[in-house]
């Protein structure tokens, strides 16, 4: 199965990819973290990439598309994947058409989370991570049950992103309406397009996913 998430920042892309990849045994595709690595790590991409995303606005095509190509012809995909965060832009939804007719693959689904934007300012600029296992939590949405003790690994080191701040975050905002929302009219012209209310709680927005996930031709036919 070849999903793929849109929606605004905040819309919990991340959260419902991390979510579906593990009950579904797909892998989770974040351009997102796999910028961050790079800026982690000092490569060329990253130091190109690091202002870009500190402003809030989006690293160049060539730049992602080549990041999700070279990920596509790894072995751990060919099970299926869910692409968080790409594409962004009209060039990159037509680039990744490409690599996926290139390797006789299709789409299957893009499930739009669709969120209001005070919602999303609100949920961004509060939101940090376990630096040890990653799981997400907010000031005031999802607090560990036990201050500073991560509740899932126990660690006690927690991290922010640097452009999860309201400045940044209108930046980004910004850029999702002018650049990534087009995408929308392009799936749905393509008959791809699934929406689900991206407001409500997160297990009824996960429970909302998997209907559609298990509504979808290709586990029809496979239950047949
Ligand atoms: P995310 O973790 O998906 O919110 O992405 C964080 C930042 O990485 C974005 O604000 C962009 O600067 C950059 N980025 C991630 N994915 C893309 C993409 N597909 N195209 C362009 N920039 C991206």
């Amino acid at each position: 199965m070849r999903l793929i998430m849109l929606g605004p920042p905040g819309a919990g892309k991340g959260t419902q990819a991390q979510r579906l990849a593990a009950s579904r045994g797909l892998v989770q595709l974040s351009t997102g973290d796999m910028l961050r690595a790079a800026v982690a790590a000092g490569t060329p991409t990253g130091r190109e990439a690091k202002a870009i995303m500190d402003a809030g606005r989006l690293v160049p095509d060539e730049i992602v598309v080549g990041i999700i190509s070279e990920r596509l012809d790894q072995p751990d995909v060919r099970n299926g994947f869910i692409l968080d965060g790409f594409p962004r832009t009209l060039p990159q939804a037509d680039a990744l058409e490409t690599l996926l007719a290139a390797k006789r693959v299709p789409l299957d689904v893009v499930i739009l989370l669709e969120v209001d934007d005070d919602v999303l300012v609100q949920r961004v600029a509060g939101r940090y991570t376990c630096a040890s296992c990653g799981e997400g939590y907010h000031d005031t949405l999802k607090v560990p049950a036990r201050e500073g003790v991560c509740d899932r690994c126990g660690a006690t080191t927690f991290k922010r992103r640097p452009d999860d701040n309201a400045d940044t975050m209108r930046q980004r905002l910004q850029a999702y309406y002018k650049e990534t929302s087009p995408l929308i009219g392009y799936y749905y012209a393509k008959r791809k397009l699934r929406i689900v209310d991206g407001m409500a709680e997160i297990d009824e927005v996960s429970r909302q996913i998997e209907a559609v996930v298990a509504g979808l031709p290709e586990l029809q036919g496979a239950a047949e």
